[in-house]
């Protein structure tokens, strides 16, 4: 008899988001959730592929659970997200303690372990079963997938090509969402301007934020993450003109240098590039903006690099998430290119990027001291409220704010990584 299960996740939002549906789905099914694997019946890790260090954590967790089942072979246990691609036998001869193997969202051979009668809860997306908030900002995926193909990328193989949510089916989960107290939505897609191209009546991200802001309760929506190409001036002028839509971007570049982004198949020049980011602060002058860079890229020279450091100098990121590029198997890099730039000038190239955006991310940040900033209280971590600017930094408060309620901040300090303020007006919306 199952009657306990444990989830472990890593990776994306997207992971964690399919992490919440399938608990929603064994919740519903009368299983209770457990943070000890020992006391588990079934266990299910959630993995992530993006890069090797992903996998690795993965590998040092499927260790622990082979110990376990020799111990308990009525165990469960089941591998799914993106280290799941559509052939299985290696990772069958690899594992073979694991009984199930399954592809992101591909949730029906995981239920398939559970002996007990389920029910139908409706294909891939489980329209009707909704995970229970945590807080009150939520992810919600409107697009699965990706098109793109860049490269480097596992990620089009693994969660496969991209698949839109109906609107009135994200609109139905949004509500249920802001009845059990969630106040912010962030729209999640690997590429999220691509949503609704492939739907009936084709509505972009525009149309669904506009279907969303209509719902009283809610008060802020997000959306991420942004693919140059695919966002359009229509999509833009409707996160400048729609009140409850966070000027926030995520808009990753990955290279500054040409010759690498051609390299990496992304789709759009430096100069595209810079020209959307003009666009977006033309219409959004305050708008914060993070963005993706990959370092060691195969071919990267000295060169490819400094254009790199001169693009963050000159366009002056919020935040850069950084990572050394991480040959993956099955991809076009993989099969095509050796990964040529030694270890060592990789991690000297992270370095660098990291240090520079340290220095980029406390000037701006500085610039927010004395000015009054709307929050989400999203929850309380040392004692202390923590929330986001509709810019998105993250913000600590000085005394207790109720979790859940929209603030205005004034600013007092600021470090690179986070502003720290003081409640001055509590806005009526709750
Ligand atoms: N769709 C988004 C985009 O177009 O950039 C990003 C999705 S990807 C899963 C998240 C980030 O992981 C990428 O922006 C990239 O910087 C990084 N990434 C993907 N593949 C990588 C690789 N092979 N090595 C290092 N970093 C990688
Ligand atoms: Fe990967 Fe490129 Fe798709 Fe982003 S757009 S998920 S980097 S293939």
């Amino acid at each position: 008899m199952i009657s306990k299960y444990y989830l472990w996740t890593v990776g994306c939002q997207m992971n964690k988001a399919d992490s919440d549906k399938l608990a929603a789905g064994f919740d519903r099914m009368g299983l209770k959730a457990t943070d000890r694997m020992e006391r588990a019946d079934i266990v299910v890790l959630n993995t992530c592929s993006v890069r090797q260090h992903a996998e690795d954590r993965a590998y040092s967790k499927l260790g622990r659970v082979r110990e376990l089942k020799a111990e308990k072979p009525a165990l469960k246990v089941a591998l799914m997200g993106c280290m799941v691609g559509l052939k299985t036998d290696d990772l069958e001869k690899r594992f073979p303690h694991v009984d199930v193997f399954a592809r992101p969202q591909q949730f029906d051979g995981i239920l398939g372990l559970i002996e007990s009668p389920h029910e139908d809860l409706g294909g891939e997306f489980w329209p009707s079963t909704y995970a229970i908030p945590e807080g009150p900002a939520a992810y919600v995926p409107v697009v699965h997938g990706c098109n793109k193909f860049c490269t480097y990328c596992i990620v089009p193989y693994r969660r496969g090509r991209e698949k839109s949510r109906p609107l009135d089916e994200i609109v139905r989960e949004v509500a249920y969402l802001t009845v059990h107290g969630v106040r912010e939505v962030t729209l999640l897609g690997q590429t999220v301007e691509a949503y609704g191209h492939d739907l009936p009546d084709q509505p972009d991200l525009g149309d669904l934020m506009r279907a969303l802001s209509a719902l009283e309760k809610l008060h802020r929506i997000r959306f991420l993450t942004s693919y140059p190409k695919d966002m359009t001036h229509r999509i833009l002028e409707a996160v400048a003109e729609l009140p409850k839509v966070m000027e926030c971007f995520s808009l990753p570049i990955q290279a500054g240098s040409d010759s690498v982004l051609d390299s990496m198949r992304r789709g759009y020049s430096r100069a595209e590039y810079t020209a959307k980011v003009t666009e977006v602060r033309g219409l959004m002058p305050d708008a914060g903006i993070t963005t993706d860079i990959i370092v060691g890229y195969p071919g990267e020279t000295d060169e490819d690099f400094e254009a790199t450091c001169h693009l963050l100098e000159e366009l002056r990121f919020d935040k850069v998430h950084v990572a050394a590029y991480s040959p993956r198997p099955g991809t076009i890099a993989f099969r095509k290119m050796e990964d040529d730039v030694p270890a060592n000038v990789k991690a000297d190239r992270l370095h660098r990027v990291e240090e520079l955006e340290e220095r980029i991310s406390q000037e701006i940040n500085l610039g927010y001291v004395g000015s009054s900033q709307q929050i989400l209280i999203e929850g309380v971590r040392k004692e202390q409220p923590f929330g986001r600017t509709r810019t998105g930094k993250l913000v600590h408060l000085d005394a207790p704010a109720r979790v859940g309620s929209l603030v205005d901040v004034r600013i007092a300090h600021a470090g690179p990584f986070s502003l720290r303020g003081a409640v001055e007006d509590s806005l009526a919306l709750v």
